[in-house]
């Protein structure tokens, strides 16, 4: 924990952690306890890392990106698509808590290692199936993030955002590089914002890539 603690120390000192709720979210979920065992004593570097299927947990830097940029606060109604280790969705949880943060992921073996990883979160729900059509029976959210590549915004994402609700997804049509995109349903229309290049795994769904 005390590694933990310097690896966000490091976030504030570059300025990409700012946010006192978003700060204390990083310091409690440890990322370690989202690394499979073979990762575990790189858990604190600042790079993504293998989980399991081939995916991986995103970069410490780029969580922090993206939680600062959706700007979640307390009682949020949040959707996360690619739960992945499930480290992304604990620090959301931790957030916006007693909001509900929905978290979807394709793969089954990783559906089920984001649960147990997250197992003493009340406030989360893993769901596993297809998330590039979102979650219509939960919607509108306060806050939608991706953490896949997407090869276009997915306008049905756009439709289950609140009223000055965020989105925020990489998106690009090479596989492995992407911009980072955050929009926002703004009463007068969408505004769009480029928050520069990032390299995920890819979304591969209904509104993603095809799988073949
Ligand atoms: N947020 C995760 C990192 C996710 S990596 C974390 O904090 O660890 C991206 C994940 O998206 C992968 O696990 C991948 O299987 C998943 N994914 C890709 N396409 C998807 C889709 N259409 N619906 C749900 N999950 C998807």
């Amino acid at each position: 924990m005390e590694e933990n603690k310097k690896m966000v120390s490091k976030l504030i000192a570059r300025g990409v952690l700012r946010t006192e709720s978003i700060i204390k979210a990083f310091e409690n979920v440890d990322r370690k306890d989202f690394c499979v065992d073979e990762h575990k004593e790189l858990a604190y570097i600042d790079r993504p890392l293998p989980i399991l299927a081939e995916q991986t947990i995103s970069q410490p830097t780029t969580v922090a990106l993206m939680t600062e940029a959706i700007r979640p606060s307390k009682g949020d109604n949040v959707l996360e698509i690619g739960a992945g280790s499930g480290y992304q969705a604990a620090i959301l949880a931790e957030i916006v808590k007693p909001g509900k943060v929905y978290t979807i992921e394709r793969i089954e073996e990783l559906a089920k290692f984001a649960e147990n990883n997250l197992k003493e979160y009340t406030n989360v729900e893993i769901i596993h199936g297809d998330g590039s059509k979102g979650l219509e029976e939960k919607a509108p959210f306060d806050c939608i993030i991706v953490t896949a590549g997407a090869p276009k915004v997915p306008e049905v994402l756009k439709k289950q955002l609140n009223v000055n609700g965020r989105l925020i997804l990489p998106v690009g049509k090479n596989t492995y590089t992407q911009r980072m995109k955050l929009i926002i349903n703004k009463k007068e229309g969408f505004e769009e914002i480029d928050l520069g290049s990032f390299a995920f795994v890819p979304l591969i769904g209904k509104h993603g890539f095809k799988n073949n």
